[in-house]
């Protein structure tokens, strides 16, 4: 398990899959050799597999605790959920749970759930099948939701020309939370509390939020799917695909890494390899991870 500290708050990674899941080109169009050729020193073997010729993604989770308060944030994609058209995702039986009760918290323990946004591979874990059906897994926790997202997904869902939203996620793990009472819809920027603040940075979903710790004067952000890949720090204006809005999603990526590099905050991105923490540096009118 990998530990980070901010201030005196701890941050655990919590991972359900780290896998070589996409052939470069088939995700960033602008890829070449050159850049296989500039950037391979570093993307093999954490961010790159060469055998495979994949750029390798995490899926993991944050459990952040604090003053004695123990906060998850994203809930990768869960348990026995069907994604037949993701295969490497689909219907996982991980323990997940074992690492989180690792890094210690079992979950009626987990004070609060924040998600980044609600697509399925950070909605996973809000609930578990228990008697035939979606339940929280998490008892005792207040879970934070955009409410852009959940409007937007909600709509999509409702509308019968088109399949249930984000692979049946948001009936199985957004939902169930709502219908139990569980959940407070949140539009950005929202100041959590006196450590965490809540900040739009809509494109990839249109309720994207970011997360800003300051504890004492240590500053950290909780990214999400800003960026995906380490090579977009260097190719800022390269999307992954999958946006609601691909011009937004540009702008929040370069917002959002401008403001880690003049904050120096320590930067938790949703799916970066290892060391899957770090900083960003401006270079020019682009940047480069210290990770
Ligand atoms: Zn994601």
């Amino acid at each position: 398990m990998t530990v980070f500290k901010v201030g005196k708050a701890t941050v655990s990674r919590i991972e359900e899959t780290y896998l070589a899941i996409y052939p470069p080109a088939e995700i960033f169009p602008a890829w070449t050799d050159a850049h296989l050729k500039e950037h391979g020193h570093w993307l093999a073997p954490h961010h790159y597999d060469p055998d495979a010729g994949k750029l390798k993604l995490s899926v993991h989770s944050w459990l952040l605790q604090l003053d004695g308060r123990k906060i998850l944030i994203d809930g990768c994609c869960g348990n026995q959920k069907s994604r037949p058209t993701r295969p490497f995702w689909n219907m996982l039986d991980t323990p997940w749970l074992d690492r989180l009760a690792a890094a210690g918290a079992r979950p009626d323990e987990i004070d609060l759930v924040m998600c980044t946004h609600l697509h399925h591979d950070h909605v996973g874990w809000n609930t578990q099948l228990r008697d035939g059906r979606w339940q929280p897994t998490f008892p005792k926790a207040r879970y934070v939701f955009s409410k852009l997202d959940f409007d937007y997904f909600q709509q999509m869902d409702r509308d019968p020309a088109t399949p249930p939203a984000e692979f049946g996620s948001f009936r199985e793990c957004v939902l169930p939370v709502v219908e139990a009472g569980r959940a407070d819809l949140i539009e950005g920027p929202h100041r959590l509390n006196e450590f965490i603040e809540i900040l739009p940075a809509p494109g990839h979903s249109p309720g994207h939020f970011v997360f800003k710790l300051d504890v004492g004067g240590s500053r950290a952000m909780v990214t999400g799917d800003v960026f995906h890949h380490l090579l977009q720090v260097f190719y800022p204006d390269w999307n992954f695909p999958k946006n609601s809005n691909v011009d937004e999603a540009k702008a929040s990526r370069r917002r959002v890494l401008e403001e880690c590099a003049s904050s120096g905050a320590l930067v938790f991105p949703g799916h970066v390899g290892a060391p899957f923490v770090g900083y960003i540096e401006k270079s020019g009118s682009s940047f480069r991870p210290r990770f």
